[in-house]
């Protein structure tokens, strides 16, 4: 399973007794599901690490120092703000949040802890504001040129504006508007640039100022590159964006060697994960907040989506059509396998990894597309149900089981689900009864008294086959007629649990009135 080759790799390559997994991102609005993938990616790796003995400290980095460089859909009115550090940009919430970054920050912590993962939280804002920065910014300030240099050496670009100081202006507040002209040991030079950047204006101000404590903060790359020493910190994935040749990766890695006397971490280059399909809100996979993937499924399920394909494969998650109930059966195949009755090591694995918290006990698991029948028939007692196929009494894990994937069954119902799964048992005979040809009425007349015997869904569902082969009916005709009598459609659930778990002296009524029997 690639998490324990991870570990495998990292332990070969970089052994040390105490792990520091770091991750991080620039809260600039409401957080991506490619993200999560992030997280959850240096969760089981952190996991693995921890398993294998080492000491783990795993770390979640919110860059909230970075300036706002674009406006959020429908923010127009924070225009005035680009250029900011995101952690002075006004929340949409201030009753919820103190800053802009603080509320989409917030609000991806609240998804991630969900889904299990529980690392270290600090934001750089913090960190400059402290002084925990104030030896590298010393240290980049004093070797700026070389710094320059060695990143366009890395990068192979020209371009002029790479200083790796930005400095707060102090007249308007803009941290990405700056460009830094002197420095005296002490104080910093620096002009506020009305078109240093595309993306916002600065004021004009020049000025001096202390870049400590806050006053400044480090270009990206070099900020990569001291957290890195700063933290010690041993693996650090990021999107493959990150991580071409040249890239962001590479020159801060140049920097952390050079400049820092630090050592690149761990590298892991993971690929996109994507959310699709019609209905999701934002149509481009990648721009869906990680919220709305989230919502999806319960957390395990979530966490299992994310974990269960490899990370340098592309996923492209459309909740809709068959995703759902093939992603449960492949769960319950892993949770077989985790406990033992199954042979797929890797899936076991998978199980292991997509353990969000709680208990991890061998419950019953009543499979997902059932439950989503079930619990479309009216009167239907799931848990009697579970209990018959389960063949005991359903333990309180395993009750605790059975609502979880109630709860997802519904709301999948009302957002994803196929038409073919869906259903309502209509409370009149539906009007399309009155096209079943005299044989599909022969065939519904003819299940009355095998209807009235009570037997258990599958014994009712064998008999029904069997019935339909004496009538000389293909399954679409016969099973088309059940549907049409008490659904009103062509197809539905398995018929002879439908029909089982429906109140039987409603079942004989409807079917003698289709059949043409009424009274
Ligand atoms: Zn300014």
């Amino acid at each position: 399973m690639w998490v324990d080759l991870l570990a495998e790799e990292i332990r070969r390559t970089r052994p040390a007794p105490r792990h520091v997994v770091n991750d991080a991102k620039s809260p600039s609005g409401r957080v991506h599901v490619g993200s999560l993938r992030g997280v959850i990616l240096h969760d089981c790796v952190a996991r693995a690490l921890a398993d294998r003995g080492a000491a783990v400290e795993f770390l979640y980095g919110y860059d909230d120092y970075d300036p706002l460089d674009g406006l959020p859909a429908g923010r127009d009115d924070l225009a005035a703000h680009l250029g900011r550090p995101l952690c002075d940009v006004p929340s949409p919430d201030p009753a919820a949040a103190p800053s802009f970054a603080r509320y989409y920050g917030d609000e991806f912590t609240a998804i991630f802890t969900r889904l299990g993962a529980r690392p270290r939280v600090y934001w750089t804002s913090e960190l400059y504001r402290e002084g925990v920065f104030d030896d590298a910014i010393r240290v980049a300030l004093d070797r700026a040129s070389e710094i320059i240099e060695l990143d366009r050496a890395i990068s192979g670009s020209r371009k002029a504006e790479r200083h790796p100081v930005q400095v707060v202006c102090e007249a308007c507040g803009k941290i990405g508007t700056t460009v830094v002209v002197g420095w005296d040991g002490a104080l910093v030079a620096y002009a506020c640039r009305p078109d240093k950047v595309a993306w916002a204006q600065g004021c004009g101000h020049e000025g001096r100022r202390s870049p400590f404590r806050g006053g400044s903060k480090l270009q990206y790359i070099t900020e990569w590159a001291a957290k890195w020493r700063l933290f010690g910190v041993t693996v650090e994935g990021a999107g493959k964006d990150h991580m071409t040749r040249g890239g962001s990766h590479d020159r801060a890695s140049a920097i952390v060697e050079a400049i820092y006397g630090g050592r690149p971490p761990f590298p892991i280059a993971y690929e996109w994960f994507l959310v699709g399909g019609r209905k999701m809100a934002s149509s481009r996979g990648v721009g869906v907040p990680a919220a709305e993937f989230a919502d999806l499924l319960r957390p395990e399920l979530a966490r299992f989506a994310i974990v269960r394909p490899h990370f340098r494969q592309q996923v492209n998650f459309d909740p809709g059509g068959e995703t759902i109930p093939l992603l449960y059966d492949e769960f319950d195949r892993a949770a077989r396998a985790y406990f033992g009755r199954e042979d797929d090591p890797d899936l076991a694995r998978t199980f292991y990894y997509a353990h969000a918290g709680g208990g991890m006990a061998d419950v019953f698991r009543l499979r997902f597309a059932r439950v989503a029948h079930l619990c479309q028939i009216p009167s239907v007692d799931i848990a009697a149900v579970a209990e018959a196929e389960k063949g005991g009494a359903l333990t309180p894990a395993d009750r605790a089981e059975l609502d979880a994937r109630v709860a997802d069954a519904r709301r999948w119902l009302e957002t994803y689900a196929p038409p073919h799964y869906r259903f309502e048992v209509q409370p009149a005979l539906p009007d399309t009864a009155a096209a079943l040809t005299p044989e599909q009425r022969r065939f519904l007349a003819a299940l009355v008294p095998l209807v009235e015997q009570a037997l258990a869904g599958e014994e009712l569902h064998a008999a029904i086959h069997a019935l339909k082969g004496e009538h000389g009916l293909a399954p679409k005709a016969a099973f088309g007629a059940i549907y049409q009598a008490f659904l009103g459609k062509d197809s539905g659930p398995q018929a002879g649990w439908f029909l089982a778990a429906l109140d039987r002296d409603f079942v004989v009524r409807r079917l003698r009135e289709a059949a043409g029997q009424a009274g």
